[in-house]
């Protein structure tokens, strides 16, 4: 069985685009997506992401949504899949940022250990 871990230099899940995620978009409350709206920049990203050291500059007080295994549990699919569901969106949020092949992809796999 596989478990989920992030990583250290990722990131790719604080750029957003909720029209692509219908799932995500069901799990938020109006208020979540208002918040998420006002954090997101121009370019997709997090405001709160600092992008020359890929770390979350309110990591202590980030929202609900960013504390993937609290947040997790409000996805049915986790409910039923465990950590393979957590583990397929980091791949998916990896591959589109920064490619199936990257140095991210090479080190979340390695992370994502099987017991
Ligand atoms: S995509 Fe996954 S591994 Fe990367 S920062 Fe987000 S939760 Fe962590
Ligand atoms: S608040 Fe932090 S963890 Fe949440 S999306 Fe922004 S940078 Fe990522």
């Amino acid at each position: 069985m596989y478990s989920w871990n992030c990583i250290e230099n990722c990131g790719a899940c604080c750029r957003f685009d909720l029209t692509e995620r219908d799932d995500l978009s069901r799990a938020l409350t109006n208020k979540d997506i208002t918040l998420i709206n006002s954090m997101t920049g121009k370019d997709g990203w997090c405001k709160y992401f600092d992008k020359s050291n890929k770390k979350c500059m309110i990591y202590e007080s980030r929202p609900h949504f960013c504390r993937v295994t609290e947040f997790s549990k409000s996805f049915k699919a986790y409910l039923k899949n465990g950590d393979k569901f957590l583990i397929d969106c980091c791949k998916q949020h990896i591959s589109s940022i920064y490619g199936r092949k990257s140095r991210q992809m090479k080190s979340f796999k390695s992370a994502v250990s099987k017991k």
